[in-house]
Parts: C-alpha cells; sequence; structure tokens
C-alpha cells in the first residue's frame, strides 16, 4: 500500500517554469536535464515497486533530519519485521566499477552511490533506535535504466540491476500481516518528511524580469483570447482558458513559494487579460482556499 507519494523536485518545477518565459543559461540547462533524468528514473522505479506482492507499505521520497543531519530515501519499504530502501540511479550507457571507484567510460570518476547509500543506511537505523523500532535495515542501490551496462561489477550485494528485480522481489518472499507499529512509523515518517526548499543552487530572478501573460502549453508562445477556448497562432494547439489560467497559477506558485497564491497575482501575471472571476473559479476548483475576504489565498 502506497503511504506516501513522490513529487518533483522544486528545482525542476522552478526551471521548467521559468523555461517558458525566459531562455536558460547552459548551467541552468544542464541542471534540468539532469533533475528530469533522475525524476523519470525515479518514477520508473515507482512503476515496478507497486507490483511488489505481500503486505508492506511503500513511502516515496522520505527526507528526514535525525539530530542535525539530513539524509534522503529515494523508496522505503516497511514489512512485518524489517525496512527496505532503495535508492535509484538512473545511469544509462557504459559505466566500469575500478578499485571501489565507478567510472564514466572516459575513465572520469564519479562520486560512488555506495557511499550515499551506506550514510542514508546508518542514519536511517540511528533514526528507528532512537525512536524504539527495532526493525532491520536492508539497502540496495537500484540501476533501472535498461540501456545501463557496469564493466567489472563485483558481486555487491546491494546493487540491483534490471535484470536482477524480479528475482529480487521473489527473495523477498511472501510477507506476514503488518503489526500496528508499522502504521505509527509509516506515519511518522511522513510526518518528518522535511520539504523541499529553495537553496542557494537555485537561480535567482525576479518578478519585474517576466514577460507575462498566457502562453500556449505546446510552443510557449503568447496567446490570447476573448473566449473559453483559445488556439495558439504559432503551434495550432487548442486550450481551455481556464487551464491556461491554471497553468498560470502552477507557474506563479513554483517560481515565487514565499507569496501567497491571490486572484490580484494571478490576475497580473496573466497580463489582466482573463477575468479575476474566471481566476477565483479556477483557483478554488484546484486549490485549497485559506483565509477569507480580501485576505484569501490558495495552497
Ligand atoms: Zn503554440
Amino acid at each position: 500500500m502506497l503511504k506516501k507519494d513522490r513529487h518533483p523536485p522544486l528545482l525542476l518545477k522552478v526551471l521548467e517554469a521559468l523555461e517558458k518565459r525566459k531562455s536558460l543559461t547552459t548551467y541552468e540547462a544542464d541542471t534540468k536535464r539532469r533533475l528530469l533524468k533522475g525524476w523519470q528514473g525515479e518514477k520508473l522505479f515507482d512503476s515496478m515497486t507497486e507490483n511488489i506482492p505481500g503486505h508492506q507499505f511503500i513511502l516515496n521520497d522520505v527526507r528526514l533530519n535525525h539530530r542535525g543531519t539530513t539524509f534522503q530515501i529515494d523508496t522505503l519499504l516497511i514489512r512485518a519485521t524489517e525496512i527496505h530502501m532503495y535508492e535509484v540511479k538512473y545511469y544509462d550507457g557504459d559505466y566500469f566499477y575500478e578499485n571501489g571507484d565507478f567510472k564514466l567510460s572516459s575513465g572520469s570518476p564519479i562520486l560512488n552511490p555506495l557511499h550515499q547509500l551506506e550514510r542514508a543506511k546508518t542514519l536511517l537505523t540511528q533514526f528507528l533506535e532512537y525512536h524504539n523500532f527495532s526493525l532491520s535495515v536492508h539497502a540496495y542501490l537500484v540501476f533501472p535504466h535498461p540501456q545501463f551496462f557496469l564493466y567489472q561489477a563485483p558481486p555487491i550485494r546491494e546493487f540491483i540491476f534490471l535484470s536482477q528485480w524480479d528475482q529480487h522481489v521473489r527473495n523477498l518472499g511472501s510477507s506476514i500481516p503488518l503489526p500496528r507499529y508499522a502504521d505509527a512509523l509509516a506515519d511518522l515518517l511522513s510526518s518528518l518528511h522535511k520539504k523541499d526548499q529553495p537553496n542557494s543552487d537555485f537561480p535567482s530572478y525576479h518578478y519585474d524580469d517576466f514577460q507575462k501573460g498566457l502562453l500556449c502549453p505546446g510552443c510557449h508562445s503568447p496567446v490570447h483570447s476573448e473566449t473559453k477556448v483559445c488556439t495558439c497562432d504559432k503551434c495550432g494547439s487548442t486550450s481551455s482558458i481556464s487551464s491556461l489560467v491554471l497553468q498560470a497559477a502552477e507557474e506563479l506558485e513554483a517560481l515565487f513559494p514565499a507569496d501567497p497564491l491571490t486572484t490580484g497575482r494571478v490576475y497580473d501575471w496573466c497580463e489582466r487579460t482573463v477575468s479575476k472571476e474566471r481566476i477565483q473559479r479556477v483557483l478554488a476548483g484546484n486549490f485549497e482556499q485559506k483565509g477569507r475576504y480580501r485576505g484569501t489565498y490558495y495552497v
């Protein structure tokens, strides 16, 4: 049973929103590509874990802070007597394993993900002990990309290559029904999960830098319409005004998470071309309303 869903990284949402209204620097475009690839790998792995038979709770993307140290786990499987944690590496192409290092086919070493896994495993074990849960922790590195190949791969039991996944699931065996404390643990992990926050890696930008207005979701060209539906002059794709307003509101939310999402701010972001009544209806239908009257905002 899925207990915690995965959300796209905040930085990926920011870069995707930025890209629609200004051109990204090479560094930003590379970061976006890397984050998108990682996200695709994690979603692929989610589709693999959701079919594991037996009794378990699945928590995707858990970021915890234990006694001042932050660690992150891509996927957690809580079973009756043990926890399985997975770190997903969506590498593709040829890599080498040499003297305990991961190397690209060019010979350049990359950070060994096994070290990151061991660190997270140690911290999770300490976290469980601290909260009085006596479950053994099993940690794995999963490589779900079908084109990934690791030359000279040693038989490290933490590694799971795509071709080994079915066997891994069989080895997990049939699980016994979850005891009551599994619920308490899943709730604790979900409640202590630290949300993604903007940090120094985030690009800097200002509200006034942006060209306002509705954008075609297909080609990101500015679009205008007096009716409920609008057709892009450039690529011909058709969208409802409501979906364009929702897209604009989501961009604003991703780019300026510290500012409350209000009808007035979305109105301005849409270049004041859509009525406030329509914007208010879209926000009320897609977000949770907080506050009242002139202090109303949406989350
Ligand atoms: Zn278009």
